[in-house]
């Protein structure tokens, strides 16, 4: 680690960018301006970098990115470009770590990227919030290449995948066998253009689509489909990568696991409760079922910032200790950042 401060718990102070500036990435900078240990010192979108080793304002990327369309414009420490990602990891090797808030389409994007962060001998921590199990499959198959690299990649740390496939590994513990979990999720936001990404990929797993589909479709095409639901997103049985992250946790087999939500993308109140509930039979033979709640108030960016940066900063703990390579989000407890 290159930090140079020193917080009160002694851990030096990590250099985080952030790649990709929309929904989420703009929330990443906002949970991580007030917080002691890490400050954000990169952030790239499709048309520009931004770089600063001692630390960006992130209201001020924010603006440049609202205002002017790329943080790549925020003076004198950005860049235009359309080769962002790559421009900025080989000139970020003092960067610790990188959440990636990029949308994964098509459906290697991500796994793309990492590519490129190996290709360019950089090494770190990276996490990801993706979503697929096909992307975190592709991920896995990268475990060699990246403990080579020295890069500790965590995938699957947003919300779903991420905190409740966390707190399912957590409520498995009180059953002998475990035999279902069903992961529901209520998401309202006021718009959709702020989650283009998002919400593209929700449509993705609607009766009829793909991811391809939907990544084709123009903003035009989204805007009339929500017309036609009154901005309700209705998902079912999603390919979610809770799936293969349970099941190489070794808590269930895939098929027991389900994934389905509601979207609203007109109204920031959440259309239902977010919640993992966990079936099993304890040793006794008894059969119960845990629920975990998320708090009506808490956003969709609150549920996936915070524990991206968590599982970043338990990634550090195990980049120091020379431990590399890919780990999700159901097999490591998240760090608090403070
Ligand atoms: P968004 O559409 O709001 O923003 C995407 C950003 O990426 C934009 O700033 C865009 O400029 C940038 N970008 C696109 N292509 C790029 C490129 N080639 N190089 C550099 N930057 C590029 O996205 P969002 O709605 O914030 O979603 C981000 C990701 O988070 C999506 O993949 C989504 O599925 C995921 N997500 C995960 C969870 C979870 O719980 N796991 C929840 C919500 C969203």
């Amino acid at each position: 680690m290159t930090a140079k401060q020193v917080t009160d718990s002694n851990l030096p102070v990590a250099r985080v960018g952030v790649l990709g500036f929309g929904g989420l990435g703009q929330a990443a900078a906002k949970v991580l301006a007030p917080k002691r240990e890490m400050i954000l010192v990169a952030a790239a979108d499709k048309h520009g970098y931004v770089y600063r080793a001692d630390g960006l304002n992130a209201s001020e990327c924010i603006s440049a990115y609202q205002c002017l369309g790329s943080v790549g414009y925020l003076e004198p420490f950005g860049k235009l470009t359309t080769e962002s990602v790559e421009e900025l990891i080989s000139l970020s090797s003092s960067v610790d770590g990188y959440f990636l808030a990029l949308p994964n389409l098509p459906n290697d994007f991500i796994p793309t990227v990492a590519k490129q962060f190996i290709k360019l001998g950089w090494r770190g921590v990276l996490v990801d919030a993706i979503k697929r199990t096909s992307a975190v499959e592709q991920l896995l198959e990268m475990r060699a290449e990246l403990t080579e690299a020295g890069i500790t990649y965590m995938t699957g740390c947003g919300a779903t995948p991420g905190l409740l496939t966390a707190a399912a590994s957590l409520a498995a513990q009180s059953y002998a066998d475990i035999h279902k979990v069903e992961i529901t999720f209520g998401v309202g936001i006021a718009n959709w253009e702020a989650y283009r990404a998002t919400i593209r990929e929700d449509i993705g797993h609607m009766p009829g689509y793909s991811v391809e589909t939907a990544r084709a479709m123009t903003d035009a095409e989204v805007e009339a489909l929500l017309d036609k639901t009154n901005g309700i997103l209705k998902l079912e049985n999603m390919e979610h990568a809770d799936d293969i992250m349970l099941e190489l946790a070794g808590i269930c087999a895939r098929n027991r696991v389900t994934v389905g939500g509601i979207v609203d993308t007109r109204n920031p109140k959440k259309p239902l409760s977010t919640n993992v509930k966990v079936t099993g039979r304890t040793f006794e033979g008894k059969i119960s079922t845990h629920t975990f709640t998320l708090g009506d108030e808490t956003s969709m960016a609150a549920n996936v910032c915070g524990p991206a940066f968590g599982y970043l900063k338990a990634g550090m703990q195990l980049h120091k200790r020379g431990i590399h390579g890919i780990f999700t989000a159901a097999e490591i407890m998240p760090h608090f950042v403070r």
